[in-house]
């Protein structure tokens, strides 16, 4: 490849007394990342985004771009000239639209010279959301990036509806089944274990039936808060049913996540659990299991594993944790 003239231009102006587009008071700013090989235009348009304190990239070029997008913690929108070298902005919304599937939204702006208005429709058919024209407006930049905002933040909640527990607000079953999958995947690649841990509240039943399932509710509540508060940034917590949660922490062999497990069993029965109707003593029993690199696991066995230690764990007279010993325990497949 040639050798491109690179412009890489990272801002961040967090504090300002004025209203600024990209505040939002919540997780999901806006961060835009700008492609546009023509400096005049690209100095303006920055120019543009710094004043009003956005968060943002310029790269001149469409394979820069495109390796900025794959990033993790990538741009959620992006404005993208027609024309550029490398990755042309049109073939940008086709990957960018493709790699949407897992999940992630990047709002799309396409830049358009104003005699180019006729391929505006292409542009829309290869995903982008919106056009501006060149000369670029600031009013016209302003509105579309609100507007991007306002579908990204509307993106996020519907996304988190889709992946978390409406009631504990953990990740739903669906949600920490993949992530179980995608873990197990890593540990295999890298060849780190991952361990698993099922918790099940103990008597659940009687809570709910003595003091009705709003107090049933309460509980779930405030155990899914001490399940995951002694948690690494990278572990991840679901409801996986009932009273049933799972626990997955990632690079974790089976004596450390029996270790974690116990700290963790301690801390949720520690205090009594305050509802409106009573003061509730909550223990939970847990079962631990880790994949082991050498063997060839699925997730289905490590779900199978931490159900048999659970069950282990409560004919051991609950509120204690049991790990899965392949030794006395070898999994059957059919
Ligand atoms: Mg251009």
């Amino acid at each position: 490849m040639a050798e491109v003239h690179r412009t890489f231009v990272y801002w961040r102006i967090s504090c300002t007394a004025s209203p600024r587009v990209g505040e939002s008071g919540g997780a999901n700013d806006v961060r835009i990342l700008l492609v546009e090989d023509s400096a005049i235009e690209r100095r303006q348009i920055g120019a543009y985004l710094r004043e009003w304190g956005l968060d943002f990239q310029a790269v001149d070029n469409g394979t820069e771009a495109w390796s900025i997008l794959q990033s993790p913690d990538a741009p959620n929108l992006a404005l993208l000239d027609w024309v550029v070298p490398g990755v042309e902005g049109i073939e940008l919304c086709r990957k960018i639209r493709a790699l949407g599937i897992n999940g992630t939204y990047t709002y799309t702006v396409m830049l358009t010279a104003k005699d180019r208005k006729c391929d505006l429709l292409t542009a829309m058919e290869a995903g982008a959301d919106d056009y501006l024209a060149k000369p670029v407006d600031p009013s016209e930049l302003r509105a579309r990036i609100l507007v991007g905002k306002r579908i990204l933040d509307l993106q996020q909640s519907l996304r988190f509806a889709a992946t978390h527990d409406f009631l504990t607000k953990l990740l739903n079953r669906a949600e920490i089944l993949a992530s179980l999958k995608r873990e197990l995947a890593r540990s295999e690649r890298d060849g780190k274990p991952v361990a698993v841990i099922m918790a099940d509240v103990d008597h659940f039943k009687r809570i709910n039936d003595s003091l009705g399932h709003a107090a049933g509710d309460s509980v779930l509540k405030e155990l899914a808060q001490r399940l995951q508060s002694d948690l690494r940034p990278y572990d991840l917590a679901g409801r996986y049913g009932g009273e049933e949660f799972l626990l997955l922490l990632p690079n974790c062999g089976l004596q450390t996540a029996l270790r974690r497990a116990n700290e963790i069993r301690t801390l949720v029965g520690r205090d009594m659990i305050v509802s409106a109707s009573a003061n509730v003593p909550v223990t939970a029993s847990m079962g631990v299991t880790a994949s082991n690199p050498a063997q060839d696991w699925t997730i289905e066995d490590l779900l199978q594993q931490a159900d048999s230690a659970l069950y282990h764990a409560k004919q051991s007279g609950r509120n204690c944790v049991r790990a899965f010993s392949a030794a006395t325990n070898p999994i059957v497949r059919v």
